[in-house]
């Protein structure tokens, strides 16, 4: 039963991803109960869950630092948890990519506190544009990082160092990885999706060869028994993530080496992926999709 309840909500956060991917509306969702519910990583760090991202917490003598801030309807409900924590004002918020299931809390907590992320977040959160066939309104002036980095950056916060590094063209082109270095704990942003295909945004710069890459590259860099929280999905540790690098290399062979033998999309997506990955499409991203984004993605590096 628990194990249903947990698919289940996996399934609505990702729904709502969904949404907000398509820019839809969230009024069908509205009227639905918002819960979040907090799950502690350690003394000082939680993991919140709503309906949108992941959002990381350290909670301490400092006050509140967040990662990511979910949808502005879900903003609230973070706030109560939060207050639980300590206080609902964040002094500082990172936000680890453009992405409103990740952002759009910015809204409501942006006046009182300072919005961190790198500077292809804020441009685009600044920018009015098309995506995803719907036009994308700019957030006001307060809801937009006040403080940006291009490569990586720190905050000395709660006797813990958190260092943000910047991943460029995985999950988009201004996605970061927050470190917790004491605590042993890292916010992965959308680079991770639970056991679960992942959505890799080429719109917005994003490249399946990139996210795989920054995948190694964090897997490279932290210890074995680091507590990982994923854009999408359960707290997670380096033996998930080990597994979901093994998912993005294994498929991306089985697509690539479709493409060389002059298979065409359909057929590909015809032969499908091995029954192991199965349920990797149970999620938000179907393994059609999945098939399609890494044809998609392939074929665009190959024409650079
Ligand atoms: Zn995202």
């Amino acid at each position: 039963m628990l194990r249903k309840f947990v698919a289940l909500s996996f399934l609505v956060s990702l729904c709502a991803s969904l949404n907000f991917a398509h820019g839809k509306h969230e009024n069908e969702n509205q009227t639905q109960e918002i819960t979040v519910k907090t799950v502690k990583i350690t003394d000082q760090i939680y993991m919140l869950q709503g309906r949108g991202g992941n959002v990381g917490v350290s909670a301490g003598t400092d006050g509140i630092l967040i990662v990511d801030d979910d949808y502005a309807q879900v903003a609230p409900k973070i706030a109560e948890a939060l207050k639980s924590l300590g206080s609902d004002k964040p002094r500082f918020i990172f936000n680890t990519h453009w992405h409103g299931d990740h952002t759009q809390g910015n809204n409501f907590f942006g006046k009182d506190s300072v919005i961190v992320a790198h500077t292809n977040v804020r441009r685009r959160l600044a920018t009015e544009a098309l995506f995803r066939g719907e036009k994308f309104v700019p957030y006001p002036k307060f809801a937009l990082p006040s403080i940006t980095f291009d490569q990586s950056t720190r905050i000395h916060f709660n006797d813990e160092e958190i260092l943000a590094v910047h991943y460029p063209n995985g999950h988009t082109d201004g996605d970061s990885v927050i470190f917790f270095t004491k605590a042993n704990v890292v916010h992965m942003g959308d680079h991770f999706f639970a056991n679960r295909f992942p959505f890799v945004d080429m719109e917005s710069g994003g490249s399946v060869l990139g996210l795989t890459k920054n995948i190694a590259d964090v897997i490279n860099r932290v210890p074995a028994d680091v507590k990982i929280i994923p854009g999408h999905g359960n707290l997670s540790t380096l033996t998930d993530l080990k597994n979901y690098h093994q998912m993005l290399t294994e498929t991306t062979g089985i697509v690539q080496k479709g493409m060389i033998g002059g298979k065409t999309l359909e057929g590909i997506k015809k032969d499908g992926l091995p029954a192991k990955y199965q349920s990797w499409g149970s999620g938000f991203i179907k393994t059609d999709v999945w098939i399609e984004t890494i044809y998609k993605s392939l074929s665009a590096s190959r024409k650079q």
